[in-house]
This record gives structure tokens, sequence and C-alpha cells, in this order.
């Protein structure tokens, strides 16, 4: 305690000395006031000089730190408001997006449905074909989980349809997967390569297959999807109509030389030869058939063939019938499979009443042996194959020229 008021000592002894008793002297007129100024005096004004000092100081800091402050709320409020606007126009923009993408999905939704009623009709769509790889998938529901949770709820529903688009375009793909496998293997057992034939084909595309063009989903997953699913119904479609296209029909109700295809020894000539057909001997006037479904290309003569009909299958396959006696279509005509379009003779180079039968394959001669006696496992395809294709062409025709 005397070591504190020691320490001070100093201090009061210098605040002392700066206060001291001062006399002034003031002459006015002659007359000499005298004036005292006491140190007490003078150290109450200091004093209270330095209090008003620190006061103004006080106010003026709290001032500029008011000042301060308000200028970071000001800076917050605009920061939150930029925040807002932001959003709102992100919501905006959303909102045109929403009317885009709901578009977008109707038209989707009208593709897989038209897709489903053209090639499936009525029939029910197979269950995924994931389901029967695990049986914990079967009950599980439309991804529900893949959608935003942050997104906002306009999206979230369009997501969820997006969702279970999705679910029903694999389905459809799965379904028309197992078809176009189903129709492979039948075409592969009649000599005929299936990857060909459907690059063939896709060489020359233009038929009904317009691609889907989203109007902003084209990038998307269900884009992919479409795509995936597009090239699988033309595959599909592909090897159905080549199945349906292929003669398998009898052309004539007579037992044919099965071995007259290919080199033998010209009858006319005795030189070796490649007979592009099969030779079917029988009565004059015997029904000759078209052996599938197809439009009469030709019906005339030519060169060593004499009377001829040409009937075209589609799929770029051919078949021609030769040595005719009698026609009973004419050129331009549908006809079915079975359907009588001439009559057996023996015209052009023939040595006697028989039908010779050739069978085109884009322009060049296949052995119509394979075709003719197909399997029943693979005519049972092929007439699957025959009902919906025929179902597909009366869609067509009911829809209009394609
Ligand atoms: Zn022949």
């Amino acid at each position: 305690m005397s070591s504190q008021s020691t320490g001070l000592r100093p201090w009061r002894q210098r605040w002392n000395a700066l206060f001291q008793d001062h006399e002034i002297f003031i002459r006015t007129h002659g007359h000499v006031r005298f004036v005292r100024v006491s140190a007490v005096w003078q150290k109450r004004v200091a004093l209270i000089a330095a209090a008003v000092l620190l006061a103004w100081a006080a106010v003026t800091v709290a001032i500029f730190v008011n000042q301060l402050l308000s200028a970071d709320e000001r800076a917050e409020v605009a920061r939150k408001q930029a925040a807002a606007t932001a959003a709102e126009a992100r919501i905006a923009q959303y909102r045109d997006r929403v009317g885009e993408i709901a578009a977008d999905l109707d038209e989707r939704q009208a593709q897989l449905e038209e897709w489903q009623k053209t090639y499936f009709g009525a029939e029910a769509l197979p269950a995924a074909a994931d389901d029967d790889k695990t049986g914990a998938a079967a009950d599980k529901p439309v991804e529900t989980s893949a959608v935003d949770p942050r997104l906002p709820p306009e999206a979230q529903a369009l997501a969820r349809i997006e969702a279970r688009q999705e679910a029903f375009s694999a389905r459809l793909l799965a379904a028309v997967g197992a078809r176009a496998a189903k129709a492979e293997g039948a075409v592969a057992k009649l000599g005929l390569d299936p990857a060909s034939l459907v690059r063939n084909a896709a060489a020359g595309r233009g038929g009904p297959f317009i691609p889907f063009r989203g109007r902003i989903g084209a990038a998307g997953a269900l884009g992919k999807s479409f795509a995936a699913l597009e090239g699988a119904l033309f595959r599909m479609e592909v090897l159905e109509r080549t199945l349906v296209a292929i003669p398998s029909g009898q052309p004539a109700h007579v037992l044919m030389l099965s071995s007259s295809y290919g080199y033998r020894s010209d009858p006319f000539t005795g030189a070796s030869a490649m007979h592009s057909g099969l030779d079917f001997p029988g009565p004059l006037g015997t029904p000759i058939l078209a052996a599938a479904p197809g439009k009469v290309l030709y019906v005339g003569q030519r060169a060593g063939y004499g009377n001829v009909i040409e009937v075209d299958h589609g799929q770029g396959i051919m078949t021609r019938y030769a040595h005719l006696s009698g026609f009973t279509t004419r050129a331009g005509a549908q006809v079915a499979a079975g359907q009588q379009i001439a009559k057996m003779g023996s015209t052009g180079r023939s040595t006697g009443s028989h039908l010779h039968f050739e069978v085109r394959l884009n322009g060049v001669a296949v052995n119509p042996r394979r075709f003719l006696e197909a399997k029943a496992d693979v005519l049972e395809v092929k007439d699957d194959a025959r009902q919906r294709v025929g179902a597909l062409a009366s869609a067509a025709t009911g829809r209009g020229t394609r």
C-alpha cells in the first residue's frame, strides 16, 4: 500500500506542478484589478475539460462503430437480396423448363405407348429382366431414391414420372430383346446370317423408323435408353420380317428333286453348269403356289426360263417360278403364302413338265432346300412372326402409307 503510494508520488508531484496558484493583474482605465486563479480551480477546469473530451470521444467512436455495423448489415441485406433474386431467376428458369420437360416426357410417353401397341398389341409385357435374376428386385418400386430431394416439388414429380418411364422403357427393351433373340435363332437355323441381314437392312434403312428426338432429353439417360430401344426394335423387325419373307411353303405339292441345286451336267449341253434352283417334276397344270407372302414383281417370259413369275417378299428376298404353262395372277398383285399363282408347264429350256423354283437373297441365288425343309420349331417362330408382322402391316395400312 505504501509502496503503491510511493510509486504514484512522482506523478502526483508532476500533476501538482502543472497547476500553481496564479495571480493576474488587469489594468483597466488606470485602475488595476487583481484576479487570483487558484491551483484547485485550475485542476477542476482541467478535469471537466478532460471529462467532456472523453465523452465526445466515446460518442464519436460509438457513432463510427454504429456506422460500420450498419454498413455490414446493409451488405448482408444486399447479399440476401441478390441470393433471393438469383433463386427467383433459377425458379423462373426452372418453370420454363418444367413446361419443356413435361412436354418431352409427354412426347416420349406417346412414343413408348405407340411402340408397345404397334409391336405387342394387347400382349402384356413380361416382367423386367432383372426380376428373375434377383428375387429381391421384384418388389422394388420405381427408383424414387434416384430423385434428388433438393429439387423443388414439381421437379421431383417430373423426375418420378421420368423414372417410371425409364422402368417401362427397360421392360419394353427386354421384351423386344427376347423376341429378337427368338427370331434370330430361327433365322440362323434357316442358314442365314442374322448380323448381316440387320446390317444390310440398316444400310438401306428408311422405313418406319424415325429416330426419336426429345426437346431436351436426347443427351439424358432416357435419350440413351430410347436409342437402345429404337435399335432393338429395328433389329427385331428386320429379323421377324426376314423370317416371314423366307419362302418355306411348298411351291407345288409334288416331290422336289432335292439334289438338283448346284453344279450338275446341263441336260442340253452335257457340260457342268450351275443350277441355281430346285426342280419339282409333276403333271402339266399342277398348281404353282407362292412360297411366302409377297408382291408379284414380274409375270412374263425370260430367256431360258420360259413363262416365269417373280415374287418379292421384302427384306431382299425374291422367289422365281419358271417353265410355267399359265399364270393365275398378274404383276403388282399381293399374294399370300400358299396362294396359287400359276400352272406347271415345260416352257423355255425344259425337258419335261416341271417347276424350276429359285430363291434369291439380295440378287444372289441361295439353295431353297433348307427353307423348304424348315423344322417345326422354326416354323412355329416363323408363324408367330407372321402374325405379328401381319398385324403390323394392317396397322400400317390403317395409319396410311409409310
Ligand atoms: Zn431347274
